[in-house]
């Protein structure tokens, strides 16, 4: 089924449009420049920047693509979790969109959108994502079918959720998340500690390369023992972020020059750690030798290179779909409608409303 997919969920005006598992096109607005001064997303700022973005955003996803609304079986949209009034802006144009047309709609969980991404191909056609430039995936774009079940370690600005996904429309369960902040948004912290910039990840990235990974032991969040029982694949990443302002304020006090190297790459170290080291603890309680890895903070190339060298040693296939279908995008959100479209899913109805804490368990807005 030809589907078009809207996805306002945070700071990216996505729209994409695929054929079943074939990727058309992926067009991206981001609004991340303007929420650079404040250090992290504004929820007012980024729904305005949605509204403004989103007519260009649809007229150069169809045009990419090639095809007119006419032509589409399903329009499909991020129903939640996210950011409220952004859900709002898309959810109200994907609805516009599906009265005028009389095309079906389908909400969609962004969670399971990441997840989506992968089945998409060929990748090599995406368009021009902002941003994300980031190098070349470290997993080829003919890597072959998404095998089932996967463990997915989604990581971004807004979450840190491990899945366990058994089938994307049926079966996804929620194995673990971050109980404080999200991994993307620790990066984001720390980095303004640090005198970077935002968003922080890409500069930490940059500041680590020439650092030491192991000149300050900063703590595991949650991988204690008597974690082991309650929080065993969740995540907390702000006992990190205090450690972090500690050591560059103890540094600061002895009038000493912050190790800014050093702490960025021990800092890195620590997130890399404890996300791969829960991911493949999923995959070896349930027995599940495949690991699919999404989200902005994938870019990080220390997150990238650890779970490549311990999948490969724990004899794990992982898989990195490339960069302009980790960060949000339109492209993921429709790949999930068509799978909807082609399980002869009804479409949902057209009152459904933007869900900010919408769980992982519920795949299609009803
Ligand atoms: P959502 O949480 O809804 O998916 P988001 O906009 O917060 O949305 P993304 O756009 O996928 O998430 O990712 C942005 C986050 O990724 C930011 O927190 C940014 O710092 C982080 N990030 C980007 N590049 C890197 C990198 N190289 N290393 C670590 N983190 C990175
Ligand atoms: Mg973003
Ligand atoms: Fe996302």
């Amino acid at each position: 089924p030809l589907v078009l997919g809207i996805e306002t969920s945070c700071d990216e005006t996505g729209v994409g449009i695929v054929r079943g598992r074939t990727l058309l096109a992926n067009v991206i607005a981001s609004s991340m420049d303007e929420h650079a001064r404040y250090g992290g997303v504004v929820p007012e700022v980024a729904a305005r920047a949605h509204l403004e973005a989103i007519e260009p955003t649809l007229q150069a996803a169809l045009a990419e693509a090639g095809v007119t609304l006419d032509e589409l079986d399903a329009i499909a949209v991020t129903s939640g979790p996210g950011l409220a009034g952004a859900l709002m802006v898309g959810i109200g144009a994907a609805k516009g969109l599906a009265l005028a047309t009389g095309k079906p709609l389908y909400g969609v969980n962004h969670l399971v959108g990441h997840v989506g991404a992968d089945l998409l191909r060929p990748p090599a056609a995406v368009g021009t994502a902002a941003g994300s430039t980031a190098g070349t995936p470290a997993v080829s774009d003919d890597r072959g079918e998404l095998e089932l079940p996967t463990i997915a370690l989604l990581v971004s600005g807004g979450h840190t959720s491990l899945l366990l996904v058994r089938d994307l429309i049926d079966d996804v369960e929620l194995l673990g998340e971050t109980i404080d902040d999200a991994a993307g948004e620790a990066f984001d912290k720390v980095a303004r500690l640090l005198g970077l910039q935002y968003p922080g990840g890409p500069q930490i990235d940059r500041a680590a390369a020439t650092g030491d990974p192991r000149a300050i032991r900063f703590p595991r969040g949650l991988t204690a023992p008597k974690d082991r029982e309650r929080h065993r694949f969740d995540f907390s990443f702000s006992g990190l972020k205090t450690a972090v302002a500690r050591t560059v304020e103890a540094a600061r006090d002895r009038g000493d020059e912050v190790p800014t190297a050093d702490v960025a790459a021990s800092f890195r170290e620590a997130v890399a750690d404890v996300l791969i080291t829960k991911a493949l603890d999923a995959c070896a309680e349930h027995g599940v030798p495949r690991l699919l890895l999404g989200g902005g903070v994938v870019a990080n190339a220390r997150i990238r290179g650890l779970a490549e060298e311990r999948c490969a040693a724990a004899g794990v296939a992982l898989r990195i779909p490339p960069l302009s279908l980790c960060t949000d995008n339109g492209a993921m959100i429709a790949s999930v409608g068509a799978q909807l479209v082609a399980a002869g899913r009804a479409p949902s109805p057209l009152d459904f409303a933007a869900d900010s804490t919408l769980p992982v368990t519920e795949v299609q807005a009803v």
